[in-house]
């Protein structure tokens, strides 16, 4: 069947088109039905804009890049051109060995904690949203680290799914888009950790917190204070780690950041 969809850039300067980037793709006049909208078979988020529908595309890390198949409009293709980008090496060294190579019964832990911690990055909450936006959470020093191959003590570990902000422990961390609080723990690698639910796979992640004021359920406006900056786990110093998520896929938060 003939493509009637072009995957046309709207705000061509807001996009990325690339791994980790944001695609930006004009769906149609914005109607009575919204259209279902995929990628690689996870639901997209849609929001309305000028009249018009526009699917957000969150494109993973490791994307190849060329011409992509997986986004469907009703189930129909529409073709989307990823470009490569050259993301920076990082060498760590860790001093806490458990946190390289971890021993078999914290290993049980770190998966345990994964299938909570995917299980809140990957939900679909079916609530009419924005154009996916944030505010910066805390001011500090911001990292340009997102996508970063990482080593630790030499070995190489997954890339760097988030935004490094360097502040002092105890700084306020505040609510950069409404939403709904999804998880909170203390977990192995991320320290106190809270996920916010933006909805229709919007969704931020905040780690290595001091500590945690909201509670799982919570629904939170922009300012609200949901922890502190603090150094909880695997961490080189006292840090912010922000990340946000479309379709369960880490982007870049500075695409999206407001103030950028
Ligand atoms: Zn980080």
């Amino acid at each position: 069947m003939a493509l009637l969809l072009a995957a046309t850039a709207v705000a061509a300067a807001e996009q990325a088109l690339r791994p980790g980037g944001v695609a930006l793709v004009d769906i149609g006049a914005a109607g009575e039905r919204l259209p279902e909208v995929r990628f690689d078979g996870r639901a997209v988020l849609v929001f309305v804009e000028d009249g018009r529908y526009v699917a957000a595309v969150g494109l993973s890390l490791d994307t190849n890049p060329g011409q992509l198949q997986g986004l469907t409009v009703d189930e129909k293709s529409v073709p989307l051109k990823v470009e490569a980008h050259a993301y920076r090496e990082q060498r760590l060294t860790v001093k806490n060995r458990e946190h390289v190579n971890p021993s078999a019964s914290t290993l049980e832990r770190i998966r345990e904690e994964r299938k909570e911690i995917d299980s809140a990055l990957t939900a679909f909450r079916e609530v009419s949203v924005q154009r996916p936006r944030v505010l910066l959470p805390v001011e500090g020093r911001r990292s340009s680290s997102f996508g970063l191959r990482r080593f630790f003590n030499g070995e190489p570990r997954s890339p760097h799914k988030g935004m490094d902000i360097a502040a002092v422990t105890g700084t306020p961390v505040r609510v950069p888009a409404a939403g709904i609080i999804t998880a909170t723990g203390d977990y192995f690698f991320n320290g106190n950790t809270v996920i916010l639910d933006h909805g229709q796979g919007f969704v931020s992640l905040y780690c290595h917190l001091s500590s945690i004021d909201v509670e799982l359920g919570d629904a939170v406006e922009v300012g609200d204070i949901l922890g502190k900056v603090g150094a909880t786990g695997r961490v080189t110093g006292a840090h912010l780690h922000f990340a946000t998520y479309l379709n369960g896929t880490a982007v870049d938060p500075a695409l999206l950041l407001e103030d950028r």
